[in-house]
Protein backbone atom coordinates (compact mmCIF):
# COMPACT_ATOMS: atom_id res chain seq x y z
CA UNK A 1 0.00 0.00 0.00
CA UNK A 2 1.54 3.57 -0.91
CA UNK A 3 0.21 6.68 1.12
CA UNK A 4 -1.88 7.12 3.93
CA UNK A 5 -4.52 4.18 4.21
CA UNK A 6 -7.84 6.12 2.85
CA UNK A 7 -11.20 5.23 5.04
CA UNK A 8 -14.54 5.93 4.24
CA UNK A 9 -17.00 6.10 6.97
CA UNK A 10 -20.94 6.61 6.17
CA UNK A 11 -22.61 7.74 8.95
CA UNK A 12 -21.43 10.48 12.03
CA UNK A 13 -22.57 9.06 15.05
CA UNK A 14 -21.11 7.57 17.66
CA UNK A 15 -20.39 5.01 16.13
CA UNK A 16 -18.69 5.90 12.82
CA UNK A 17 -16.82 8.59 14.90
CA UNK A 18 -15.24 6.11 17.42
CA UNK A 19 -14.19 4.66 14.05
CA UNK A 20 -12.64 7.48 13.08
CA UNK A 21 -11.10 7.99 15.72
CA UNK A 22 -9.25 4.69 16.76
CA UNK A 23 -8.06 4.80 13.11
CA UNK A 24 -6.03 8.29 13.93
CA UNK A 25 -4.61 7.01 17.21
CA UNK A 26 -1.71 5.67 16.37
CA UNK A 27 0.68 8.50 15.00
CA UNK A 28 2.87 5.92 13.35
CA UNK A 29 -0.11 5.20 11.16
CA UNK A 30 -0.95 8.05 8.28
CA UNK A 31 -4.76 7.73 7.61
CA UNK A 32 -6.84 10.00 5.46
CA UNK A 33 -10.24 9.48 6.80
CA UNK A 34 -13.75 10.52 5.22
CA UNK A 35 -16.98 10.58 7.64
CA UNK A 36 -19.86 10.89 4.52
CA UNK A 37 -23.07 11.90 6.93
CA UNK A 38 -26.58 12.31 4.82
CA UNK A 39 -27.64 15.51 6.92
CA UNK A 40 -25.59 18.78 7.12
CA UNK A 41 -25.48 18.42 10.73
CA UNK A 42 -23.10 15.84 12.30
CA UNK A 43 -23.24 13.37 15.25
CA UNK A 44 -26.29 11.21 14.32
CA UNK A 45 -28.34 10.02 17.57
CA UNK A 46 -26.42 12.45 19.94
CA UNK A 47 -28.12 15.27 18.24
CA UNK A 48 -31.57 13.13 17.13
CA UNK A 49 -32.10 10.69 19.70
CA UNK A 50 -31.04 11.35 22.89
CA UNK A 51 -33.73 13.52 25.00
CA UNK A 52 -33.28 17.34 24.76
CA UNK A 53 -33.35 17.09 28.53
CA UNK A 54 -30.20 14.97 28.97
CA UNK A 55 -27.68 17.46 28.36
CA UNK A 56 -25.15 15.74 30.35
CA UNK A 57 -25.36 12.50 27.94
CA UNK A 58 -25.25 15.03 25.08
CA UNK A 59 -21.68 16.67 26.01
CA UNK A 60 -20.10 13.47 24.43
CA UNK A 61 -20.09 15.72 21.63
CA UNK A 62 -17.23 17.88 22.29
CA UNK A 63 -14.68 14.65 22.64
CA UNK A 64 -17.09 13.34 19.04
CA UNK A 65 -16.10 16.97 17.87
CA UNK A 66 -12.48 16.41 18.43
CA UNK A 67 -12.27 13.86 15.79
CA UNK A 68 -12.43 16.58 13.39
CA UNK A 69 -9.60 18.06 14.60
CA UNK A 70 -6.68 15.43 13.66
CA UNK A 71 -5.01 15.49 10.92
CA UNK A 72 -6.75 13.99 7.67
CA UNK A 73 -10.40 13.81 8.73
CA UNK A 74 -12.66 15.54 7.28
CA UNK A 75 -16.59 15.67 7.59
CA UNK A 76 -18.70 15.59 4.18
CA UNK A 77 -22.34 16.44 5.14
CA UNK A 78 -25.28 16.53 3.24
CA UNK A 79 -24.42 13.54 1.18
CA UNK A 80 -26.08 10.80 1.04
CA UNK A 81 -24.81 7.37 0.43
CA UNK A 82 -26.44 5.45 -2.54
CA UNK A 83 -27.91 8.48 -3.81
CA UNK A 84 -25.41 11.01 -4.15
CA UNK A 85 -22.15 8.63 -4.22
CA UNK A 86 -22.87 4.97 -4.38
CA UNK A 87 -21.37 2.21 -1.80
CA UNK A 88 -19.26 0.84 -4.94
CA UNK A 89 -17.77 4.31 -6.04
CA UNK A 90 -16.74 4.36 -2.73
CA UNK A 91 -15.30 1.27 -2.38
CA UNK A 92 -13.47 2.17 -5.79
CA UNK A 93 -11.44 5.32 -3.78
CA UNK A 94 -11.00 4.16 -0.15
CA UNK A 95 -9.06 1.04 1.11
CA UNK A 96 -11.86 0.40 3.27
CA UNK A 97 -15.74 1.60 3.82
CA UNK A 98 -17.25 1.44 7.07
CA UNK A 99 -20.95 1.72 7.39
CA UNK A 100 -22.16 3.13 10.42
CA UNK A 101 -24.95 4.46 9.03
CA UNK A 102 -27.19 2.91 12.53
CA UNK A 103 -30.96 1.85 12.50
CA UNK A 104 -33.18 4.65 11.13
CA UNK A 105 -36.18 2.12 10.38
CA UNK A 106 -38.80 1.71 13.06
CA UNK A 107 -40.01 -1.74 13.93
CA UNK A 108 -43.80 -2.07 13.75
CA UNK A 109 -46.18 -3.58 16.29
CA UNK A 110 -47.93 -5.28 13.33
CA UNK A 111 -51.39 -5.65 14.85
CA UNK A 112 -55.10 -4.30 13.74
CA UNK A 113 -55.26 -0.63 14.04
CA UNK A 114 -51.38 -0.10 13.31
CA UNK A 115 -52.51 2.50 10.81
CA UNK A 116 -55.02 4.91 12.18
CA UNK A 117 -54.01 8.20 13.04
CA UNK A 118 -52.56 9.17 15.94
CA UNK A 119 -50.22 5.78 16.07
CA UNK A 120 -46.38 7.11 15.46
CA UNK A 121 -43.42 5.12 16.18
CA UNK A 122 -41.82 6.97 18.78
CA UNK A 123 -39.03 7.82 16.77
CA UNK A 124 -41.54 10.07 14.71
CA UNK A 125 -42.10 12.17 17.89
CA UNK A 126 -38.59 12.00 19.22
CA UNK A 127 -37.10 13.22 15.52
CA UNK A 128 -39.61 16.27 15.99
CA UNK A 129 -38.79 17.39 19.61
CA UNK A 130 -35.12 17.01 18.59
CA UNK A 131 -35.64 19.55 15.21
CA UNK A 132 -34.51 16.56 13.17
CA UNK A 133 -35.17 18.57 9.33
CA UNK A 134 -36.97 15.12 8.09
CA UNK A 135 -38.90 14.74 10.92
CA UNK A 136 -42.97 13.52 10.19
CA UNK A 137 -44.96 14.48 12.74
CA UNK A 138 -48.16 16.82 13.34
CA UNK A 139 -48.21 17.81 16.52
CA UNK A 140 -52.14 18.16 16.68
CA UNK A 141 -51.79 14.93 17.77
CA UNK A 142 -50.94 16.17 20.82
CA UNK A 143 -54.86 17.28 21.38
CA UNK A 144 -55.19 13.52 22.84
CA UNK A 145 -55.75 13.05 26.93
CA UNK A 146 -54.08 10.33 26.80
CA UNK A 147 -51.31 9.22 25.32
CA UNK A 148 -49.49 5.51 25.28
CA UNK A 149 -46.02 4.57 24.97
CA UNK A 150 -45.96 0.88 23.86
CA UNK A 151 -42.65 -0.47 24.73
CA UNK A 152 -40.45 -0.66 28.37
CA UNK A 153 -36.79 1.00 27.25
CA UNK A 154 -35.08 3.92 27.80
CA UNK A 155 -36.54 5.32 24.36
CA UNK A 156 -40.16 4.66 25.91
CA UNK A 157 -39.20 6.85 29.44
CA UNK A 158 -37.71 9.78 26.97
CA UNK A 159 -41.03 10.01 25.35
CA UNK A 160 -42.95 9.72 28.62
CA UNK A 161 -40.72 12.04 30.37
CA UNK A 162 -40.55 14.85 27.24
CA UNK A 163 -44.55 15.04 27.36
CA UNK A 164 -44.79 15.85 30.97
CA UNK A 165 -41.79 19.08 30.62
CA UNK A 166 -42.85 21.93 31.46
CA UNK A 167 -42.18 24.97 29.20
CA UNK A 168 -39.55 26.06 31.80
CA UNK A 169 -37.73 23.12 31.82
CA UNK A 170 -38.10 22.86 27.45
CA UNK A 171 -36.72 26.40 27.50
CA UNK A 172 -33.67 24.92 29.15
CA UNK A 173 -32.57 22.67 26.11
CA UNK A 174 -31.96 23.40 22.53
CA UNK A 175 -35.15 22.28 21.05
CA UNK A 176 -36.85 24.71 18.35
CA UNK A 177 -39.24 27.48 19.36
CA UNK A 178 -42.23 25.77 17.65
CA UNK A 179 -41.56 22.33 19.82
CA UNK A 180 -41.85 24.20 23.12
CA UNK A 181 -44.54 25.90 21.85
CA UNK A 182 -46.33 23.00 20.86
CA UNK A 183 -44.97 21.02 24.03
CA UNK A 184 -46.50 23.68 26.08
CA UNK A 185 -50.16 23.95 25.10
CA UNK A 186 -50.82 20.15 24.58
CA UNK A 187 -53.81 18.37 26.16
CA UNK A 188 -52.13 15.14 27.37
CA UNK A 189 -52.67 14.88 30.76
CA UNK A 190 -52.16 10.66 31.15
CA UNK A 191 -49.00 8.69 29.63
CA UNK A 192 -49.61 5.03 30.01
CA UNK A 193 -46.30 3.04 29.17
CA UNK A 194 -47.39 -0.51 28.78
CA UNK A 195 -44.86 -3.68 28.85
CA UNK A 196 -45.79 -6.86 27.46
CA UNK A 197 -43.98 -8.75 30.07
CA UNK A 198 -43.59 -8.70 33.47
CA UNK A 199 -41.69 -5.72 35.29
CA UNK A 200 -38.36 -7.52 35.99
CA UNK A 201 -37.77 -7.78 32.16
CA UNK A 202 -38.28 -4.16 31.63
CA UNK A 203 -35.22 -2.82 29.34
CA UNK A 204 -35.28 0.68 30.74
CA UNK A 205 -32.25 1.38 33.48
CA UNK A 206 -32.79 2.57 37.29
CA UNK A 207 -31.11 5.68 36.50
CA UNK A 208 -33.65 6.53 34.12
CA UNK A 209 -36.51 5.22 35.85
CA UNK A 210 -35.43 6.90 39.23
CA UNK A 211 -34.92 10.55 36.89
CA UNK A 212 -38.32 9.58 35.49
CA UNK A 213 -39.83 9.47 39.04
CA UNK A 214 -38.28 12.72 40.29
CA UNK A 215 -39.97 14.76 36.96
CA UNK A 216 -41.88 17.58 39.45
CA UNK A 217 -44.65 17.73 36.61
CA UNK A 218 -46.20 14.77 37.03
CA UNK A 219 -47.28 11.79 39.35
CA UNK A 220 -45.49 8.40 38.26
CA UNK A 221 -47.97 5.19 39.29
CA UNK A 222 -47.15 1.62 39.37
CA UNK A 223 -49.67 -0.53 40.44
CA UNK A 224 -48.11 -3.01 43.17
CA UNK A 225 -50.08 -5.55 42.00
CA UNK A 226 -48.09 -5.56 38.94
CA UNK A 227 -44.90 -6.30 41.37
CA UNK A 228 -46.43 -9.21 43.12
CA UNK A 229 -45.31 -12.03 41.01
CA UNK A 230 -42.31 -10.76 39.15
CA UNK A 231 -38.92 -12.65 40.50
CA UNK A 232 -36.27 -10.88 38.89
CA UNK A 233 -33.17 -13.24 38.04
CA UNK A 234 -30.41 -10.32 38.38
CA UNK A 235 -28.90 -7.89 40.43
CA UNK A 236 -29.73 -5.03 37.72
CA UNK A 237 -33.40 -6.18 37.84
CA UNK A 238 -33.13 -6.50 40.94
CA UNK A 239 -32.57 -2.87 41.56
CA UNK A 240 -35.46 -1.93 39.36
CA UNK A 241 -37.66 -3.62 40.59
CA UNK A 242 -36.67 -1.85 44.23
CA UNK A 243 -37.04 1.17 42.55
CA UNK A 244 -40.48 0.34 41.11
CA UNK A 245 -41.76 -0.50 44.50
CA UNK A 246 -40.57 2.46 46.13
CA UNK A 247 -42.81 4.28 43.22
CA UNK A 248 -45.71 1.99 44.42
CA UNK A 249 -45.64 2.84 47.85
CA UNK A 250 -45.66 6.52 47.12
CA UNK A 251 -48.70 8.91 47.41
CA UNK A 252 -49.12 10.43 44.27
CA UNK A 253 -48.36 14.56 45.02
CA UNK A 254 -51.64 15.49 43.14
CA UNK A 255 -50.18 16.39 40.04
CA UNK A 256 -52.04 17.90 37.24
CA UNK A 257 -50.32 15.56 34.97
CA UNK A 258 -49.72 11.78 35.57
CA UNK A 259 -47.68 8.53 33.97
CA UNK A 260 -48.60 5.12 34.75
CA UNK A 261 -47.15 1.82 34.36
CA UNK A 262 -48.52 -1.28 33.15
CA UNK A 263 -47.17 -4.64 32.66
CA UNK A 264 -47.68 -7.71 31.32
CA UNK A 265 -49.87 -6.47 29.11
CA UNK A 266 -49.75 -6.95 25.28
CA UNK A 267 -51.30 -4.86 22.81
CA UNK A 268 -53.56 -6.73 20.44
CA UNK A 269 -54.87 -4.26 18.56
CA UNK A 270 -55.81 -0.14 18.41
CA UNK A 271 -59.73 0.88 18.43
CA UNK A 272 -60.77 4.08 16.60
CA UNK A 273 -62.61 4.81 12.99
CA UNK A 274 -60.05 6.96 11.23
CA UNK A 275 -58.26 7.83 14.56
CA UNK A 276 -57.15 5.53 17.40
CA UNK A 277 -59.50 6.21 20.48
CA UNK A 278 -58.39 3.38 22.49
CA UNK A 279 -55.55 0.12 22.91
CA UNK A 280 -56.70 -3.12 23.08
CA UNK A 281 -54.18 -5.38 25.56
CA UNK A 282 -54.18 -8.87 26.37
CA UNK A 283 -53.26 -9.96 29.61
CA UNK A 284 -49.51 -12.18 29.21
CA UNK A 285 -50.12 -15.23 30.01
CA UNK A 286 -53.98 -15.40 30.01
CA UNK A 287 -54.54 -14.09 26.47
CA UNK A 288 -58.33 -14.52 27.33
CA UNK A 289 -58.45 -11.35 29.57
CA UNK A 290 -58.59 -8.32 27.55
CA UNK A 291 -59.02 -4.61 28.45
CA UNK A 292 -59.28 -1.49 26.39
CA UNK A 293 -57.52 1.44 27.74
CA UNK A 294 -58.36 4.63 26.00
CA UNK A 295 -55.42 6.36 23.96
CA UNK A 296 -55.34 9.27 21.90
CA UNK A 297 -51.95 8.85 20.59
CA UNK A 298 -49.98 5.80 20.68
CA UNK A 299 -46.42 5.93 20.54
CA UNK A 300 -44.78 2.27 19.97
CA UNK A 301 -41.38 2.65 21.27
CA UNK A 302 -40.19 -0.91 20.49
CA UNK A 303 -37.35 -0.77 18.98
CA UNK A 304 -35.17 -0.03 15.45
CA UNK A 305 -33.84 -1.82 12.46
CA UNK A 306 -31.22 -0.70 9.66
CA UNK A 307 -31.94 0.64 6.35
CA UNK A 308 -28.42 0.53 4.69
CA UNK A 309 -27.69 1.91 1.45
CA UNK A 310 -28.41 0.73 -2.25
CA UNK A 311 -25.82 -2.22 -2.64
CA UNK A 312 -25.51 -3.71 1.17
CA UNK A 313 -26.85 -6.56 2.04
CA UNK A 314 -29.23 -7.10 5.40
CA UNK A 315 -30.67 -9.32 7.32
CA UNK A 316 -34.08 -8.87 7.01
CA UNK A 317 -35.17 -10.77 10.33
CA UNK A 318 -32.39 -9.13 12.21
CA UNK A 319 -32.73 -5.78 10.97
CA UNK A 320 -28.92 -5.26 10.76
CA UNK A 321 -26.19 -5.75 8.63
CA UNK A 322 -24.58 -9.17 8.18
CA UNK A 323 -21.12 -9.71 8.76
CA UNK A 324 -18.23 -11.99 9.90
CA UNK A 325 -16.23 -10.26 12.82
CA UNK A 326 -17.14 -6.97 11.49
CA UNK A 327 -16.22 -7.76 7.43
CA UNK A 328 -19.83 -7.24 5.62
CA UNK A 329 -20.91 -10.86 4.20
CA UNK A 330 -23.48 -11.11 1.31
CA UNK A 331 -24.65 -14.26 -0.42
CA UNK A 332 -21.16 -14.85 -1.62
CA UNK A 333 -18.90 -14.32 1.18
CA UNK A 334 -17.00 -11.65 2.37
CA UNK A 335 -17.73 -8.65 0.55
CA UNK A 336 -13.57 -7.21 0.16
CA UNK A 337 -13.18 -3.54 2.00
CA UNK A 338 -16.66 -3.24 3.11
CA UNK A 339 -17.32 -3.20 7.29
CA UNK A 340 -20.06 -2.26 9.67
CA UNK A 341 -19.71 -1.04 12.92
CA UNK A 342 -22.95 0.28 15.71
CA UNK A 343 -26.14 -0.36 15.46
CA UNK A 344 -26.08 -1.62 11.69
CA UNK A 345 -23.95 -4.43 13.07
CA UNK A 346 -25.23 -4.97 16.59
CA UNK A 347 -28.76 -3.87 16.24
CA UNK A 348 -30.22 -1.24 18.59
CA UNK A 349 -28.85 -1.82 21.57
CA UNK A 350 -26.07 -0.65 24.53
CA UNK A 351 -25.40 3.26 25.32
CA UNK A 352 -22.68 5.61 23.61
CA UNK A 353 -20.03 3.85 25.18
CA UNK A 354 -20.66 0.65 23.87
CA UNK A 355 -19.95 1.66 20.46
CA UNK A 356 -16.48 2.58 21.67
CA UNK A 357 -15.72 -1.15 21.83
CA UNK A 358 -17.58 -1.81 18.70
CA UNK A 359 -15.66 0.16 16.71
CA UNK A 360 -12.28 -1.14 17.97
CA UNK A 361 -13.79 -4.13 16.34
CA UNK A 362 -14.26 -2.87 13.38
CA UNK A 363 -10.92 -0.83 13.06
CA UNK A 364 -9.12 -4.35 14.25
CA UNK A 365 -10.72 -6.03 11.69
CA UNK A 366 -9.52 -2.87 8.74
CA UNK A 367 -6.20 -2.80 9.97
CA UNK A 368 -5.90 -6.72 9.72
CA UNK A 369 -6.44 -6.44 6.18
CA UNK A 370 -4.77 -3.06 5.50
CA UNK A 371 -2.30 -4.71 2.99
CA UNK A 372 -4.12 -6.61 1.06
CA UNK A 373 -6.45 -3.41 0.30
CA UNK A 374 -6.13 -1.53 -2.49
CA UNK A 375 -8.35 1.69 -4.02
CA UNK A 376 -8.84 1.19 -8.16
CA UNK A 377 -10.00 4.49 -9.06
CA UNK A 378 -7.67 7.75 -8.12
CA UNK A 379 -9.91 10.06 -9.22
CA UNK A 380 -11.10 11.53 -5.63
CA UNK A 381 -14.99 11.09 -4.63
CA UNK A 382 -14.90 15.96 -4.13
CA UNK A 383 -14.71 15.52 -7.64
CA UNK A 384 -17.52 13.36 -8.31
CA UNK A 385 -19.53 15.34 -5.52
CA UNK A 386 -18.71 18.26 -7.50
CA UNK A 387 -19.62 17.25 -10.76
CA UNK A 388 -22.97 16.15 -9.58
CA UNK A 389 -23.96 19.57 -7.86
CA UNK A 390 -24.09 17.88 -4.36
CA UNK A 391 -23.36 21.18 -1.86
CA UNK A 392 -21.11 19.31 0.31
CA UNK A 393 -21.39 20.70 3.71
CA UNK A 394 -17.60 20.16 5.09
CA UNK A 395 -16.66 21.09 9.29
CA UNK A 396 -15.76 24.72 8.88
CA UNK A 397 -19.63 25.00 7.44
CA UNK A 398 -20.99 22.93 9.88
CA UNK A 399 -19.10 25.48 12.54
CA UNK A 400 -21.56 28.68 10.71
CA UNK A 401 -24.39 26.25 11.94
CA UNK A 402 -23.49 25.91 15.70
CA UNK A 403 -23.23 29.71 15.18
CA UNK A 404 -26.28 30.21 13.84
CA UNK A 405 -27.97 27.71 16.47
CA UNK A 406 -26.14 29.81 18.85
CA UNK A 407 -27.37 33.13 17.68
CA UNK A 408 -30.79 31.96 17.12
CA UNK A 409 -30.68 30.90 21.10
CA UNK A 410 -29.31 34.63 22.00
CA UNK A 411 -32.34 35.60 20.27
CA UNK A 412 -34.79 33.89 22.50
CA UNK A 413 -32.62 33.83 25.65
CA UNK A 414 -31.87 30.75 25.47
CA UNK A 415 -28.39 29.31 25.15
CA UNK A 416 -29.19 27.44 21.87
CA UNK A 417 -32.07 27.15 19.32
CA UNK A 418 -31.90 24.31 16.75
CA UNK A 419 -32.55 24.97 12.87
CA UNK A 420 -34.84 22.57 11.89
CA UNK A 421 -35.49 23.24 8.70
CA UNK A 422 -32.64 21.63 6.19
CA UNK A 423 -33.18 24.99 3.89
CA UNK A 424 -32.50 26.93 7.23
CA UNK A 425 -29.09 25.09 7.54
CA UNK A 426 -27.93 25.06 4.05
CA UNK A 427 -28.35 28.97 4.18
CA UNK A 428 -26.66 29.39 7.33
CA UNK A 429 -23.55 26.55 6.24
CA UNK A 430 -23.87 29.17 2.96
CA UNK A 431 -23.85 26.15 0.72
CA UNK A 432 -26.34 26.11 -2.15
P1 LIG B 1 -35.17 -1.55 23.98
O1 LIG B 1 -34.37 -1.21 25.17
O2 LIG B 1 -34.82 -2.78 23.23
O3 LIG B 1 -36.71 -1.62 24.42
C1 LIG B 1 -37.70 -2.01 23.51
C2 LIG B 1 -38.98 -2.33 24.28
O4 LIG B 1 -39.98 -2.65 23.33
C3 LIG B 1 -38.85 -3.56 25.20
O5 LIG B 1 -39.56 -3.31 26.39
C4 LIG B 1 -39.53 -4.66 24.38
O6 LIG B 1 -40.09 -5.68 25.17
C5 LIG B 1 -40.63 -3.86 23.72
N1 LIG B 1 -41.19 -4.54 22.55
C6 LIG B 1 -40.53 -5.01 21.47
N2 LIG B 1 -41.40 -5.55 20.59
C7 LIG B 1 -42.62 -5.42 21.16
C8 LIG B 1 -43.94 -5.78 20.74
N3 LIG B 1 -44.15 -6.39 19.57
N4 LIG B 1 -44.98 -5.51 21.57
C9 LIG B 1 -44.77 -4.88 22.76
N5 LIG B 1 -43.55 -4.51 23.20
C10 LIG B 1 -42.49 -4.78 22.41
O7 LIG B 1 -35.12 -0.39 22.89
P2 LIG B 1 -35.19 1.21 22.97
O8 LIG B 1 -35.95 1.69 24.13
O9 LIG B 1 -35.61 1.59 21.60
O10 LIG B 1 -33.67 1.62 23.18
C11 LIG B 1 -32.67 1.30 22.22
C12 LIG B 1 -31.29 1.41 22.87
O11 LIG B 1 -30.99 2.79 23.12
C13 LIG B 1 -31.22 0.71 24.20
O12 LIG B 1 -29.97 0.11 24.34
C14 LIG B 1 -31.39 1.83 25.19
O13 LIG B 1 -30.84 1.58 26.47
C15 LIG B 1 -30.65 2.95 24.47
N6 LIG B 1 -31.11 4.25 24.98
C16 LIG B 1 -30.46 4.74 26.09
C17 LIG B 1 -30.91 5.91 26.64
C18 LIG B 1 -30.21 6.44 27.87
O14 LIG B 1 -29.17 5.92 28.24
N7 LIG B 1 -30.74 7.42 28.54
C19 LIG B 1 -31.99 6.61 26.10
C20 LIG B 1 -32.64 6.08 24.98
C21 LIG B 1 -32.18 4.89 24.44
P3 LIG B 1 -39.36 -7.11 25.32
O15 LIG B 1 -38.25 -6.91 26.27
O16 LIG B 1 -40.45 -7.97 25.83
O17 LIG B 1 -38.89 -7.51 23.94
Amino acid sequence: MTGPLRVAVVGSGPAGLFCAQILTEDPERAVAVDVFERLPTPFGLVRYGVAPDHQKIKSIVASLAETFEAPGVRFLGNVTVGTDVTVEELRERYHAVILASGAPLDRRLGIPGDELTGVLAARNFVSWYSGHPDADFDPSVLAAETAMVVGVGNVALDVARMLVRTPDELRRTDVPEHVVDALAGHAVREVVVVGRRGPQFAKFTNKELLELAEVESADVLVDPADLAHASPATPAARRLLASLQKIADREPRGRDRRIRFLFDRTPIGFVGETAVRAARLARTGDPTVVEEVAAGLVLPAVGYRSAPPAGVPLDDDAGTVPHRDSRVVDANGEVGGLYVAGWAKRGPSGVIGTNRLCASETVAAVLEDAAALDPRVAVPVDDLLATRGVPVVDWTRWRLIEAAEAGLGAEHGRERVKLHDRKDMLAAARVH
